[in-house]
């Protein structure tokens, strides 16, 4: 069922890899009819362009100057979102295991964060946004009218990885598992803006539940939020 409500919010969804918030935030987003946002795509987009034009990941000043220069388009597309950067479209490029290797390194980069958290904020200004990521309700909409961190247990989030590859990615499922909470590591060590809940986030524990069951409450909690808003307008 479609459900629209008078007034438009933003809804933030942090949460670690793996714990199934690109799916919510895209179902959340049509249920309401909003715009989703899938800022993992953007950081993604800068590694592989930054991999493909020989640069190290540990070159901050070279990484920091292609972000600000890249031209960066999100569009909905089959299944998710389709990425154009640069006029190249890498929307499968950036899911690969060597993106996947590199993005929290690249995405710890302070001049990568200030410029994708500059066209995030953009994109959220005229509200209507579902927006996924790490640091959505802490850094980058901290006045989002919905924060929702969703979370599910290390294995449950390398199983969902696993069979969303398919078994013949040539990766185990012990390596997936190895990856997620080395990426997992980095992010919430990181300086500036690392991976946590914010304090007046949700907390969703999705292991064990279906993606409908986490679809509807997040849905419901938009529809009470935004309707609340609107009661105080009257
Ligand atoms: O969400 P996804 O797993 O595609 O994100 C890929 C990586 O991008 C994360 O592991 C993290 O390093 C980075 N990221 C981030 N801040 C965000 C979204 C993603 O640092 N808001």
């Amino acid at each position: 069922m479609n459900q629209q409500s008078t007034h438009r919010i933003n809804i933030a969804i942090d949460g670690p890899a793996g714990a199934g918030k690109s799916t919510v935030a895209r179902h959340v987003a049509s249920r309401l009819h909003y715009i989703y946002v899938d800022t993992g795509a953007m950081y993604r987009a800068v590694t592989s362009i930054a991999l493909d034009r020989g640069l190290s990941p540990d070159d901050e000043a070279g990484i920091g100057q292609l972000a600000h220069a890249l031209d960066l388009a999100l569009s909905p597309g089959e299944g998710g979102q389709k990425v154009i950067a640069d006029g190249v479209d890498v929307t499968a490029r950036i899911r690969t295991h060597e993106v996947n290797r590199n993005v929290s390194r690249v995405s710890a980069i302070g001049a990568v964060r200030s410029r994708m958290a500059d066209l995030q904020r953009r994109m959220a200004q005229a509200k209507g946004v579902v927006m996924d990521g790490r640091d959505i309700g802490t850094h980058v909409l901290p006045d989002a009218e919905l924060k929702v961190f969703l979370t599910a247990s290390p294995r449950e989030r390398a199983l969902r990885r696993y069979r969303e590859l398919g078994e013949g990615a040539g990766v185990t499922l012990e390596q997936l598992e190895r990856d997620i909470a080395e990426r997992d590591r980095m992010d919430r060590e990181r300086d500036i803006a690392p991976l946590v809940q914010a304090p007046d986030a949700r907390l969703i524990d999705s292991t064990g539940r279906s993606i409908e069951e986490v679809v509807d409450e997040i849905v419901a909690w938009g529809l009470a939020a935004a309707s609340t808003i609107s009661a105080g307008e009257t």
